[in-house]
């Protein structure tokens, strides 16, 4: 059936090094010279410096592999940047602010020794409005998630980094992601949660962004810690060997993610490459020198179980990456801070040389302050702005209210779950050490200074939440009302557990209920992982509101550009607000009433209904829809034009190119339309705005077909009364659905909607066009 346990996928495809040629040649003049113990170590993780390691073969100038997270900074690290989440980088909807970002982290991965960055990441996709993780990835929406994954990709390895895509595939809650165990003896009770995905589902949202990994030449990819559809993604030959390898044509290296590993041979047939952190048990280190990779990966060679093709196709589609990114030429040796700061494998558990001759503590932050300034604006989504309340005209006398406006009492390093601070990342391998944060509070005070005004603050929430502090003003003195009083929430998001409210924390609600009921010109500022409920958003004393998400160390300046003028909002939500809290579906699975040890199973029968495409589908009202954000300014859009790329030729209904590259058939990324629409800046200031594409397929496609997809957006800054032509290339794969019965990609017949606009609701224009028939 359609949740049917994964039909089994051997043997693993061999890499054929597609456009590694000259890199794959190194690889395989490298295997050719390894002993079978030292292939063993070349696919095993065992205790070191940094999160991952490989060790180093000194008789072969290999000084090994130092793998790093995470997705918003190189985490366990001294003088690095914290950068925007995934989710504020989504928000941008800016692919050059995508790439720099990749570029600029990219750097700091280098200069601290790691040749292997633990990101990007589209699994979780955002299924859930609640899985704990989704800021850590971009949006629900694969084809911006998808771009934001080849931006970031294409960024960190242009300095010459290997990219990780993780985590493949279904991640999509915490919950129950890893099986539980008895403590003694370490047998499992109960697997972990099975995501169970049928075909199309896969191919259409949690794929898709994938194969832009892949299209983007990322290193390696980091299969998940779930079940998926009954087996454990690790050794998931369906997914390893037929879709990522097979079908996408992927020529790099599958790395477990930690303790993801729950088989040696059948993992090794099932297309797992990499046994990270390379131990047994759930953090790998509990057994000391045993995996179940290591060792073991030599005695099956040995007795004829495993075929010494397969490991070397290991070894070679690690190496390939590394001599392909000139890995093997002047690569920084690993920080011996690192080491230091390592929590997860402290130096005592190390049985293995390490090279540590390398400079320490160096500054890997250069000038990437400037970025994260500059991308924390760009990320503000400006959800609500009436009379004009933002930008601030100078105010002498302003209220900041909120545990989240000020710093970190113990603070910065790393980000926690803490009453007090502000927040500018979530927690857990996706969080950043930093090494200060501009405070919210901090950057209005600095404003504050040059236009000579008064600050009045109370950063205690349950004071301020009590309904006779309201009563009071606030108990604020001179002047009792402040011209604007910023209200600051947060919502707390970490690893290895799902959200259990969609409401802001430390009861964010009733704060803003208590400065709205005396404050006329309240604006509230949030800092959250990702969807949150606003109750309070159309109070009429709530003149404005702005989501930050996950801003960066830069985040009171950020905020300040944005609330004083200096940058004109323009990002756009990368989610759906619903208008009641209850309105969301796919929730996670949080307790299952049963022992049997196959009891935890999440099945996806909301298929491509996530986000928009359900609230669509649904015909539904939502409060602040994907895609939305205000700006300063006003725009227009007219003259949409929609023709063929190559008008002389007639576009077949399925690709025919015998080749598979990486990515998948190459047809599949050919723009076949190309889709013009005019945007001018109507208004009196200069800004950007975003005009977002959205195809709705004919009727001929099959039915689960959401009403409308995104399929281009383009950032474009226009002076006022500026008009430019924006375009948008629509690739084959844009208008084609997965057909489970032909295996391929499909463009139905039948006409085309086209519609170019300032959100999913919101259309400007509109045509059609028949594609092929
Ligand atoms: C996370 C990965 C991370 C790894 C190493 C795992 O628990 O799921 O995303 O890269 O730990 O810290």
């Amino acid at each position: 059936g359609q949740y049917g346990n994964s039909p089994p996928v051997y043997p693993s495809p061999h890499t054929n090094g597609i456009g590694w040629e000259a890199a794959l040649d190194k690889a395989k003049a490298f295997v050719a010279q390894l002993t079978p113990q030292e292939k063993d170590d070349m696919v095993t993780g065992t205790p070191g410096p940094c999160v991952g390691n490989i060790v180093p073969i000194p008789r072969l100038g290999f000084n090994g592999l130092c793998l790093q997270d995470g997705p918003l900074a190189i985490r366990v690290a001294d003088y690095a940047s914290v950068f925007p989440a995934g989710v504020s980088t989504a928000a941008t909807f800016d692919r050059k602010l995508m790439y720099r970002r990749g570029v600029d982290m990219g750097a700091e991965f280098r200069g601290k020794g790691s040749q292997i960055a633990l990101t990007p990441v589209a699994g979780p996709l955002g299924r859930s409005a609640y899985a704990g993780r989704n800021w850590e990835g971009f949006s629900p929406d694969p084809y911006l998630t998808g771009v934001a994954m080849e931006e970031s990709i294409m960024g960190i390895q242009s300095n010459g980094v290997q990219a990780t895509a993780k985590h493949w595939v279904g991640n999509e809650q915490e919950t129950q992601r890893n099986p539980t165990y008895n403590s003694t003896t370490d047998q499992i009770i109960q697997e972990s949660l099975s995501a169970n995905i049928d075909d199309r589902t896969m191919h259409e949202l949690y794929m898709w962004p994938f194969a832009n990994a892949v299209k983007a030449g990322v290193a390696s990819f980091m299969c998940s810690y779930q079940r998926l559809n009954g087996s454990y993604a690790c050794e998931n030959s369906k997914a390893n060997n037929g879709l990522l390898k097979g079908e996408l044509g992927f020529q790099g290296y599958v790395m477990s993610d930690w303790g993801g590993t729950h088989s040696g041979v059948s993992s090794i047939e099932g297309g797992l490459d990499m046994d990270m952190p390379g131990g047994l048990g759930i953090y790998g280190l509990e057994f000391g020198n045993n995996s179940y990779f290591g060792g073991n990966v030599s005695t099956a060679v040995a007795n004829g179980t495993i075929p010494v093709s397969r490991v070397d196709d290991m070894v070679i589609r690690i190496m390939t990456p590394y001599y392909f990114l000139g890995q093997d030429n002047d690569f920084p040796l690993v920080d011996p801070s690192s080491g230091d700061l390592n929590t997860f494998s402290p130096r005592n558990t190390w049985f293995r040389d390490f090279n540590l001759n390398g400079t320490r503590s160096r500054d890997v932050r250069d000038n990437h302050a400037a970025l994260i300034r500059e991308m924390g604006a760009a990320a503000t989504v400006l959800l609500k702005n009436v009379n004009n309340t933002l930008p601030l005209n100078a105010p002498k006398s302003i209220g900041i209210f909120g545990n989240d406006a000020a710093d970190i009492p113990t603070g910065p390093y790393n980000q926690q779950n803490y009453e007090y601070g502000t927040l500018v990342a979530g927690g857990g391998s996706g969080t950043g050490r930093l090494t200060y944060i501009v405070t919210p509070l901090d950057a209005m005070k600095a404003q504050a200074a040059k236009d000579g005004a008064i600050i009045q603050y109370y950063l205690n929430n349950t004071l301020i939440a009590d309904t006779n502090w309201a009563t009071t003003n606030g108990g604020l003195t001179i002047p009792t009302t402040p011209e604007v009083c910023l209200v600051f929430l947060k919502t707390w998001a970490e690893e290895a557990a799902d959200r259990t409210t969609l409401d802001s924390d430390w009861m964010g609600n009733e704060v803003v209920d208590s400065v709205a009921a005396w404050c006329p010109n309240t604006v509230v500022v949030m800092h959250s992982s990702g969807i949150n409920n606003l109750p309070w958003a159309s109070h009429p004393n709530v003149t404005a509101i702005l989501s930050a998400h996950f801003p960066g160390q830069e985040s009171g300046n950020s905020l300040v550009d944005v609330l004083y003028g200096a940058v004109n909002p323009s990002a756009k939500l990368p989610y759906t607000i619903a208008l009641d809290k209850d309105d969301y579906n796919g929730l996670p699975i949080t307790a299952v009433n049963s022992n049997d040890p196959n009891a935890w199973q999440a099945y996806f029968t909301e298929k491509l209904e996530i986000d928009y495409r359900y609230f669509d589908a649904q015909n539904m009202s939502v409060l602040y829809e994907f895609g939305y954000g205000l700006s300063y300014t006003t725009f227009s859009l007219a003259d949409i034009s929609i023709s063929k790329a190559d008008p002389t030729s007639s576009i077949a209904a399925m690709p025919t190119a015998a080749d598979t590259v990486p990515g998948g058939k190459a047809e599949l990324w050919d723009i076949i339309y190309n889709v013009t629409a005019t945007l001018t800046n109507t208004g009196s200031v200069a800004g950007a705005q975003v005009p977002q594409l959205y195809v709705s397929f004919p009727d001929t496609a099959p039915a689960g077909t959401p009403p409308k997809q995104l399929r281009g957006f383009e950032k474009v800054y226009l002076e006022p009364g500026e008009s430019q032509t924006v375009s948008f290339g629509v690739m084959r794969r844009d208008l084609s659905y997965w057909d489970i019965v032909s295996q391929e990609w499909v463009i139905p017949t039948g006409f085309f909607g086209f519609s170019v606009g300032f959100s999913s609701r919101d259309m400007k224009v509109n045509g059609e066009a028949a594609v092929v028939g």
